[in-house]
């Protein structure tokens, strides 16, 4: 157990360390974050501060010698560089959860077997390869690079066959999986926290709507048709937690279909589709992240309240503030971002 008053290292400082940061310190804990980027929201709430990228391993030494567990909050670091840290101490989740989740091809695989239903795909490594996953496939269809791919980016829609080389060259001609377009009713998330001892808590799950590929809200309870395909799609969520001897929070993003829940993507981390938890369930998804990777009992899941949304501002959205904040039912968070930028997660408000 990493009792309150310890330190817990955090790769990563955007505004889920931020979160983090502030859950690890609502609890006693020291936080210390270490990210390349010049302006951290995790930062501004954290103890220490190292700027450095995840690959240099001397800062990752004296990064380790300073904390007595660590943790990420962003998928897209090596995994030699978490490797590194574990053969130092502990890292939790560990280096498993994060190369299956760092790469489509095989979290796909990952998840069919274990019984899991992912959209038909096919893996893209040439040009030449396109054609022939779309001949197998059909469109519309969606073509993701392996890695690196988040909030849609490096993602291409592919309507006809024509549109081959065009998707090719907008994700970057690289390694990459083909998806079938899936025509789903609604898209959920399953949420859990586990343990290293195997005690899990899963949340309750929370419906939501994506525009561009990115998350714009969302919504608890889930409407019917997505509560009854949360039980195979919880089962699923724990089957992958417990292979991957995952310790954190874990996310599982689903479409619910006629054909029932097919499974998209998972995050071995906190996620935006759990920012609701924090007003709206006793132990938030940040609460329950640090609890468990410092050993510590986890937090309720249960409700606080019946209904409950979540909005993301994204861009221009942030300069609502006053007007979301006059509201009593709203809270409002923001990351303490300078530059707005269309799209750019600044903060959510989520309303009780
Ligand atoms: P991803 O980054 O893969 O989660 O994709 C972002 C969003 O794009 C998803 O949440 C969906 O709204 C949409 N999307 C991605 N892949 C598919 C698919 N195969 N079928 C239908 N919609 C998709």
């Amino acid at each position: 157990m990493i009792a309150p008053g310890s330190t817990i290292g955090i790769l990563g400082g955007g505004q889920l360390g931020r979160m983090l940061a502030l859950a690890a310190a609502s609890m006693g804990y020291r936080v210390h974050v270490l990210a390349p980027e010049a302006e951290l929201p995790a930062g501004d709430v954290a103890a220490v501060v190292t700027r450095a990228e995840y690959t240099d391993f001397a800062a990752l030494e004296v990064f380790a010698a300073s904390v007595d567990v660590v943790t990420f909050e962003f998928e897209n670091i090596a995994t030699t560089a978490i490797d590194f840290l574990a053969a130092r101490g502990l890292v939790h989740p560990g280096s498993a959860s994060l190369a299956v989740a760092q790469d489509r091809l095989a979290e796909k695989a990952f998840v069919e077997r274990l019984g899991g239903t992912p959209a038909p795909y096919r893996g893209v490594e040439t040009r030449a390869e396109l054609d022939g996953a779309i001949a197998a496939l059909g469109t519309p269809a969606v073509l993701k690079t392996r890695r690196m791919g988040y909030d849609g980016k490096g993602q291409a829609r592919i309507m006809t066959p024509g549109d081959a080389d065009a998707a090719w060259s907008t994700i970057g001609a690289q390694p990459a999986v083909l998806e079938a377009w899936v025509p789903f009713d609604h898209e959920f998330s399953v949420l859990l926290a586990r343990r290293a001892n195997g005690e899990t808590a899963v949340y309750p799950v929370a419906c939501n709507v994506h525009d561009g590929g990115i998350l714009a809200t969302s919504t608890v309870p889930a409407p019917a048709a997505v509560m009854a395909q949360v039980p195979a799609a919880a089962a699923l969520a724990l089957q992958v937690a417990e292979a991957l001897g995952h310790v954190g929070v874990l996310c599982l993003e689903f479409f619910a279909t006629a054909d029932g829940p097919v499974f998209n993507e998972m995050a071995p981390r906190v996620h935006n589709s759990g920012h609701w938890t924090i007003e709206g369930c006793r132990a938030s998804q940040f609460e329950n992240h640090i609890r468990a990777v410092c050993g510590l009992p986890l937090g309720s899941t249960a409700l606080t309240a019946a209904d409950v949304v979540m909005r993301n501002l994204l861009g221009d959205d942030v300069h609502d503030w006053a007007h979301l904040l006059a509201d009593p039912r709203a809270h409002l968070h923001l990351y303490g971002k300078s530059e707005v930028k269309p799209g750019r997660k600044m903060g959510h408000v989520t309303w009780l």
